[in-house]
């Protein structure tokens, strides 16, 4: 076999999860390449909000975040049922403080707690506080050169914000990341490198084909190749093959993010699971044509093309997407639907939490995504429902508002609801004219379903053996989840924790040791 270059460990993908592989296997002493397709490291990772969800962590005892790792395990349980294996999900729920103490030894891995509620908070076992913790910020100076190969912020990316000084969330963990990879040794990050083939022999995987800007390369890996390049998000015709609810436009990850790495994984023998499933989310119809991750409604309703409420609004937003993926399954609901609200302050929509700045609504109007009514019944004609209905439904809302309780939807009645509104009801009444609506649709903060992997995070066939040599994390990797989105921090945990183990196992494989 040719090589042209080779290492122990090949970690395709640069989010949360490869990063976290490249830096586990380099500190075990492994000769690392880390390859990513774009031009810039972190993935949809560098746009989060860099949330990790690792029940009974250390950092959450020290900053008296709740710590009850018993209860934390039963919700987890409760949440994700059986869609996925039982020792796959204790896997992730007991490897998440191991994880953390390991990169705490590192100055330059810092975290702190950030209180975010469970998302099925009504379980008698979820957290109103969360186990959820986040990077440190840190300077952007500290990254020196490789401030500018980390992949912007949705704002700096899409809305043309200024680069910002200090890296706080998911900018704060790749770059932390990138920081400590830098000062390892053997360890080789390389930009416009992506993974196009994986090399086999008698069905293991010896290596890959990659495709950089002088032609493909032939990499060979020593221990093994991590797959941890995020979702399929990007791929119409995969997200089509395997009945994705929603469409590209709704996708939030980079168009990087083309399901390659797991088309090839599937090519070595790999098999996939949860393939239709992503992490869902209402999505703000912008004039450019895409629907955004939105949350942190703390005034306004939904309405249907009907005129009438559907949902609590305020409800975490990965149930808020199954819930219009359910409903529009039964022709119930019809996109776009549309937040109606008033004019309390000034036409601004109520979001507290757009992920990327709204923008000029003028540019709304113009696209027809924004909608306004002197009255009632000329908003409900302008969006093209039922006047009636559209004025019983905000008399309704502003009883409910009157008394304190939303008893036909539960808005408020978990502790996830109130997070953006310091605990006061999240809603709030329709009477100040002009009223006002803008559309929504689907988005998705990245596919879910991909290669089937043991708690070692080894890509198993389609018998069930794992495939020796291969890997897979993040979104690259069936999640360990399943059919749920049991609190923040999960994508990026879960992500983190199996290229953690992935890189462990290839440290002592013992099949592989004289490779
Ligand atoms: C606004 C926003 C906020 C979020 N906040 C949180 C949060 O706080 N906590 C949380 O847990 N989750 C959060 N999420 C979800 C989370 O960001 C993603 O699920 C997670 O980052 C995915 O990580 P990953 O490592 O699997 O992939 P990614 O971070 O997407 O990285 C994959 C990388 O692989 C590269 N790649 C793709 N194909 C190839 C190839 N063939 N060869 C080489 N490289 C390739 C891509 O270019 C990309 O850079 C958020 C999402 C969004 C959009």
């Amino acid at each position: 076999m040719n090589w042209d270059e080779s290492c122990d460990v090949l970690v395709v993908g640069s989010g949360a999860g490869g990063l976290t592989g490249a830096y586990a296997a380099a500190r075990a002493g492994l000769s690392t390449i880390l390859i990513e397709s774009s031009d810039r490291f972190g993935g949809t990772s560098a746009y989060s909000g860099g949330g990790m969800w690792f029940p009974g962590n250390a950092v959450l005892r020290r900053g008296g975040g709740d710590h009850d790792f018993a209860s934390a395990r039963a919700y987890y349980h409760e949440v994700v049922g059986n869609r996925t294996p039982r020792d796959l999900q204790d896997a992730y729920l007991d490897t998440g403080a191991e994880l953390i103490e390991f990169l705490e030894e590192d100055p330059d891995l810092a975290f702190i707690v950030h209180p975010w509620p469970d998302y099925f908070g009504a379980l008698p076992t979820a957290s109103a506080t969360g186990r959820h913790i986040a990077p440190a910020p840190l300077p952007a100076a500290s990254l020196g050169a490789l401030r500018n190969a980390l992949r912007p912020t949705l704002g700096e990316e899409r809305s043309g914000m200024p680069l910002a000084d200090e890296l706080v969330a998911g900018q704060a963990l790749v770059g932390r990341f990138l920081l400590a990879l830098s000062k390892r040794s053997h360890v080789d990050l390389q930009l416009n490198a992506a993974l196009t083939q994986l090399v086999e022999e008698d069905g293991k995987v010896l290596g890959a084909v990659i495709r950089c800007p002088a032609g493909h390369k032939r990499v060979k890996a020593g221990k093994g190749v991590l797959i941890a390049a995020g979702g399929f998000d990007h791929d119409a015709a995969m997200r089509e093959r395997f009945g994705v609810p929603g469409t590209v436009s709704g996708a939030m990850s980079p168009p990087s993010n083309d399901g390659a790495a797991i088309k090839a994984g599937m090519a070595a023998g790999g098999a996939v699971d949860l393939m239709d499933q992503a992490w869902w989310s209402p999505g703000l119809m912008r004039p450019d044509g895409r629907s955004t991750f939105t949350l942190g409604f703390d005034g306004g309703v939904f309405v249907d093309q009907d005129g009438q409420r559907f949902m609590n609004e305020s409800m975490p937003y990965d149930r808020s997407g199954r819930e219009i993926i359910a409903r529009m399954e039964q022709d119930l609901l019809r996109l776009p639907f549309w937040l109606v609200y008033d004019n309390r302050d000034d036409g601004a929509p109520p979001i507290q939490f757009p992920n990327q700045p709204i923008g000029e609504l003028d540019d709304y109007r113009a696209a027809g995504l924004l909608r306004s009514g002197a009255t009632l019944p000329l908003l409900a004609a302008a969006i093209g429902v039922p006047a009636v209905a559209l004025v019983a439904t905000a008399d309704r809302v502003n009883e409910q508002v009157a008394c304190g309780i939303d008893d036909d939807f539960g808005r408020g009645a978990e502790p996830y609801d109130r997070v953006f509104t310091e605990g006061r009801l999240p809603m709030d009444r329709i009477d100040r004219a002009p009223f006002h609506a803008m559309a929504f649709g689907l988005s998705d903060l990245g596919t879910k379903g991909g290669l089937r992997t043991d708690r070692d995070a080894r890509v198993l066939d389609s018998s069930g053996s794992p495939i020796a040599g291969l890997y897979a994390a993040g979104n690259s990797m069936a999640a360990v989840s399943g059919t749920a989105y049991p609190a923040g921090g999960n994508p990026i945990g879960s992500g983190m924790v199996f290229a953690y183990r992935a890189a462990n196992h290839m440290a002592c494989d013992p099949e592989r040791q004289n490779t």
